[in-house]
């Protein structure tokens, strides 16, 4: 782990801690029942505001090696998230190529959804992904994806051997690296003269409007905003000229970039910044206010559970996302509470949660003898997964809302 002094944007040393999550285990390293025994690596979840720029982050940094090599999290694997790319493919395809031998590159492709779509359109695409697993399941769909952590060096291979980039993607990317200014002289070498590098981001402003609190882990290092974004942007003549909010995951913001003057800056870049401005997210009051919003919840969910078991109900965790294991380790809710919790993905099936070590198993597995409450860890997909488990709300089975208005649904 290193521990950085300066902000990763602007590189102002003024960086105030406001949100102490404690030693943290990895939200991804689920283990297994032999793991159990030794000692669980954790690390610090501090979150700090840069008294500058405003960006909100992580100083100390999980080497990549460890969180990104062999990665569990496939985009195939998660709902909502296939459509959402088709038509995401299809404005990169007709709102910025020219011609069909133009390239695009996405960086942190995954196991290649996007860039199969992009292709299916008759685009030339390639990937870059540092997780061999994740790379290979890519190659093997027929997106060439090279099994790359992305940096300065690497970009300036690529432009030598496949040619500038008229896009160059990035979701959920940029909050995952360290080095940003690495990454933009990465994207200068990379993009033709008049190329856009799109990228998709967890919109910081969802932590303010929906307490999303527990996409904090390790793996995001930065919680983005758009004004700090438009100067890290500026300071290597580039700009933002177009943001558009998805409500995919939370609320994500999907920013378009491009060389300085080179297109016409949309108005929705002076709006969000206008109302990240309304909201305060330049004031470091604002973010200790939100912290205290979030005892509260914790609070509430937590005397919640502990009633519910002290009557005997059987409770158990419906869902077993990363972002699960930072709000448990926050809310300090363990297998004393959770007899289980639940998942489709059968990488985690039979491993248990890091950190509270709760025991995963299939959903189909609950649905035969289903617990009084299930806490909605998933809570992000609450309409969807209630819409899934109507038997279940059928028979009576109840669910808790951790987040927002914590209570029983
Ligand atoms: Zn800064």
């Amino acid at each position: 782990m290193k521990t950085n002094t300066q902000c990763r944007m602007c590189k102002s040393g003024r960086l105030s801690l406001f949100f102490d999550l404690g030693e943290t285990a990895l939200a991804n390293s689920f283990l297994s029942k032999e793991a159990l025994d030794k000692p669980e690596p954790k690390y610090p979840l501090k979150v700090y505001f840069c008294e500058d720029c405003g960006l909100s982050q992580l100083i100390h940094v999980v080497e990549p090696e460890v969180l990104f090599r062999n990665y569990v999290y496939f985009s195939s694997g998660m709902p909502v998230l296939p459509e959402h790319f088709r038509k995401y493919a299809e404005e990169a395809v007709s709102g910025y190529l020219r011609s069909k031998e133009e390239l695009v590159v996405e960086i942190g492709s995954n196991d290649g959804l996007l860039l199969a779509a992009i292709k299916n359109l008759g685009a030339r695409a390639l990937g870059i992904d540092p997780a061999v697993n994740i790379a290979k399941v890519a190659n093997e769909r027929g997106v060439e994806t090279l099994p790359e952590f992305f940096s300065e060096k690497m970009a300036e291979k690529v432009a030598k051997k496949y040619g500038n980039a008229k896009v160059m993607i990035g979701n959920n990317v940029v909050a995952h690296i360290n080095d940003l200014h690495d990454l933009l002289k990465g994207a200068g070498k990379l993009l033709a003269d008049d190329g856009v590098f799109i990228f998709e981001a967890p919109y910081f402003v969802d932590m303010f409007e929906n307490f999303a609190f527990d996409s904090i882990y390790h793996e995001h290092l930065s919680y983005l905003s758009i004004r700090p974004l438009k100067n890290l942007f500026e300071q290597f003549g580039m700009e933002i000229f177009d943001v558009k909010i998805f409500p995919v995951q939370g609320n994500s913001a999907r920013c378009y970039a491009g060389r300085a003057g080179k297109r016409r800056v949309r108005s929705s870049v002076g709006e969000l910044i206008e109302k990240e401005k309304k909201m305060g997210l330049e004031k470091l009051s604002t973010h200790l206010e939100l912290v205290r919003r979030l005892e509260e919840m914790k609070g509430k969910t937590v005397k919640l559970l502990t009633e519910l078991k002290a009557r005997g109900k059987k409770i158990a965790a419906y869902g077993s996302p990363a972002r699960g294991n930072t709000l448990l380790n926050y809310y300090g809710i363990g297998a004393d509470i959770l007899d289980y919790a639940t998942e489709e993905l059968p990488s985690k099936i039979g491993l248990y949660t890091p950190g509270a070590h709760i025991p995963v198993i299939h959903v189909a597995e609950a649905r035969k003898n289903p617990p009084d409450y299930f806490l909605l860890l998933a809570w992000n997909y609450k309409d969807a997964i209630f819409k899934k488990e109507e038997a279940l709300v059928k028979a009576g089975v109840k669910f808790v809302l951790p987040v927002g208005i914590p209570g029983v649904l």
